[in-house]
């Protein structure tokens, strides 16, 4: 949840504050000579040696003629690649994570294909050890266990087949498969209709899983890492009223299905928001073991998954409503004063410059404050607009860009079109530049002495 709290959890993988907490790709271009329509994925992963194995489909449409094509994985040995069933005329790694494929035969633009790489080896960065022994992910870290079309913004279907020894689980995204089990291991199958696979993720451990259903009959899986299951289920429990809760708010559930795992990688784990089933990485810390963690993730679904910001400059659109959401929760739940709890705030934060430095600026990626300042930016948006639009705007965002990639100024037109305000001086003052607003923007509405 917490960006300076991420650096600690993933020490050499590219996280900062990102899209549902982790993604802070350095600005790579989009490679859209193909478009994935799905990930077939079936690893076996062996938690003593934490090596895995790996057979990978990947289906998809050029874009336009391919001599070759270029996939992220990062860690593990490619042993084969073929195309359509025939071998690769060649396959090589370049940089940290590419995997370039040379086809026996070129790809004609328009054509569907399935690219197939088997692989084995130690996952690469982003594939964390729990102290349980297991292991899961971080947000955008799908290229440490399977080829994956990162950084294009191609969501794609993703079904997955994990088989671990006996005794251990898998539980990743989406609906549950049935389990099957052989000699010595089990496989798990999970699947999900559409996803931006930075927002897949697996988690492998001794767990403990506890299916229910929301009251429309969405399927929740928990799943509980050794030793975590009394302290962490009552949070579990509030998972049908956060969402109803979050519902009532930002339109209805994106998903179809639910749910959270609870694991202990250290004890500066943040919560991350992998579509449809948040992971807490230090579910053995109290500290961070609150229901607003809950809240903040969950709207995450919403906000930052479903609608996905397209640059790591556009993650207000993620973090600053998820942490508005749980002002949303504090002040219908717990009767708090928003108001007075943003004057609070700003008095608090008026000699501080990190507090308020820009939560937009092209080509930059905003800093810790959209946590800060991000709520406060929202609040002041609130009073700016008046309650109505803004329950509006919170409500028609995440339904009118469901599945998206979206960026800010694509939402501040929104907000501009839904509120039927000019809005440019506000942003310019609360979202695009830094320093405390004018008194004009930092006491609008009823916020006005
Ligand atoms: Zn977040």
């Amino acid at each position: 949840m917490v960006a300076t709290v991420l650096a600690g959890v993933v020490a050499g993988t590219a996280t900062a504050a990102g899209s549902a907490d982790g993604k802070a790709a350095a600005g790579v271009a989009a490679d859209a000579s193909f478009d994935v329509l799905g990930y077939d994925v079936a690893i076996g992963y062996q938690p003593d040696t934490q090596t895995l194995e790996g057979d990978t489909t990947v289906s998809a449409t050029a874009t336009e003629a391919l001599d070759s094509l270029t996939l992220q994985l990062s860690g593990p040995a490619v042993r084969s690649v073929a195309v359509d069933g025939e071998k690769a005329e060649s396959f090589s790694r370049a940089g940290e994570q590419d995997l370039v494929i040379v086809p026996a035969t070129p790809i004609g633009r328009g054509d569907r294909f399935r690219v197939r790489v088997t692989y084995d080896g130690t996952p690469g960065p982003g594939w964390l050890g729990t102290t349980s022994g297991g292991a899961t992910t971080m947000i955008g870290s799908s290229s440490a266990w399977f080829p994956v079309h990162d950084d294009a913004r191609d969501r794609a279907s993703f079904s997955l087949a994990a088989t671990v020894p006996d005794g251990w689980r898998a539980v990743s995204v989406g609906r549950e498969g049935t389990m099957v089990r052989t000699a010595g291991a089990s496989t798990f199958r999970w699947a999900e209709r559409d996803v931006d696979p930075d927002h897949v993720a697996v988690t492998i451990d001794r767990l403990t899983t506890v299916r229910s259903a929301l009251a429309d009959g969405t399927p929740v899986v928990d799943a509980y890492a050794p030793g975590l299951r009394d302290a962490t289920e009552p949070l579990a429990k509030r998972l049908p009223e956060v969402l109803g809760f979050l519902s009532g708010r930002f339109g209805p559930y994106p998903f179809d299905a639910a749910g959270n795992v609870f694991v202990h990688v250290n004890d500066d784990g943040p919560g991350i928001a992998p579509q449809t089933r948040t992971v807490y990485l230090g579910a053995g810390n109290e500290q961070y073991m609150t229901l607003r963690l809950v809240v903040h993730e969950q709207a995450h679904q919403w906000y930052g998954v479903s609608v996905t910001p397209h640059d790591p400059e556009d993650v207000c659109l993620s973090e600053c409503f998820a942490e508005y959401a749980t002002w949303l929760w504090d002040e219908e739940r717990d009767g708090v004063d928003l108001d007075a709890r943003y004057r609070d705030l700003v008095e608090a934060n008026r000699g501080d410059d990190a507090f308020w430095g820009e939560l937009y600026r092209p080509g930059a990626t905003p800093q810790i404050n959209l946590y800060s300042k991000g709520p406060v930016a929202l609040h002041a948006l609130r009073r700016q607009v008046g309650d109505e639009a803004f329950d509006r705007l919170l409500r028609a965002w995440p339904q009118e860009h469901r599945g998206e990639y979206a960026t800010w100024p694509q939402l501040e037109s929104f907000a501009e079109q839904v509120t039927g305000q000019d809005l440019t001086g506000f942003y310019r003052a609360w979202f695009r530049g830094a320093g405390v607003p004018s008194d004009e923007y930092l006491w609008p509405g009823e916020l006005a002495p």
